[in-house]
C-alpha cells in the first residue's frame, strides 16, 4: 500500500516536472509551473476516479437488474418420461410453450402445465373440545 503510494506520487511529482522543465524558456518559473502541473493532475486523477466509480456503479445496478429478471422467472423441477428419468430445472412461462431438451436422452421434451384450484382453508386454533361444544351448543 506505502509502495504503491509513493511510486504513484513519485510518477505525478516526475510528470509534472517533465511538464514544467519547457516552461522555464518561457520564462515560467520551475517550481510554481511543477507545482501547478502537480495539483492540475491531483484533480484529473480526482474526476477520472469519479467517472470509473460512476461507470463501475452502473454496471453493478444493471447486473442487479439482470439478475433480479432472472430470479423473477419461474422455474419447475421435471423428470423426463425417458427410461432414465433425468431430473431438471425448467424455465416456466404460461404465455408459451415449454420445451427442453433432455440432457439425457438428447430429446425435446413438452412441459405441461396443470393448473388446479384449491379452497382456501383458515387453521383452527382452539382446542378440538372447545370446537365440538361450542357446534354442538349453536
Ligand atoms: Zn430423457
Amino acid at each position: 500500500m506505502v509502495k504503491r503510494l509513493v511510486s504513484s506520487l513519485s510518477i505525478t511529482f516526475a510528470v509534472a516536472a517533465i511538464g514544467a522543465w519547457p516552461l522555464i524558456y518561457l520564462g515560467i518559473p520551475f517550481f510554481s509551473s511543477w507545482a501547478f502541473l502537480t495539483v492540475l493532475q491531483f484533480v484529473g486523477f480526482y474526476f477520472y476516479n469519479e467517472h470509473v466509480s460512476r461507470k463501475i456503479a452502473l454496471q453493478e445496478q444493471q447486473l442487479l437488474l439482470a439478475h433480479e429478471a432472472e430470479l423473477s422467472k419461474q422455474t419447475s423441477e421435471v423428470t423426463c418420461p425417458c427410461d432414465r428419468g433425468v431430473k431438471c430445472f425448467v424455465p416456466i412461462n404460461l404465455n408459451d410453450r415449454n420445451e427442453y431438451v433432455c440432457p439425457g436422452c438428447k430429446k425435446d421434451i413438452n412441459v405441461i402445465v396443470d393448473l388446479k384450484t384449491a379452497l382456501i382453508t383458515t387453521p383452527i386454533l382452539e382446542q378440538p373440545e372447545t370446537v365440538i361444544k361450542q357446534t354442538i351448543l349453536s
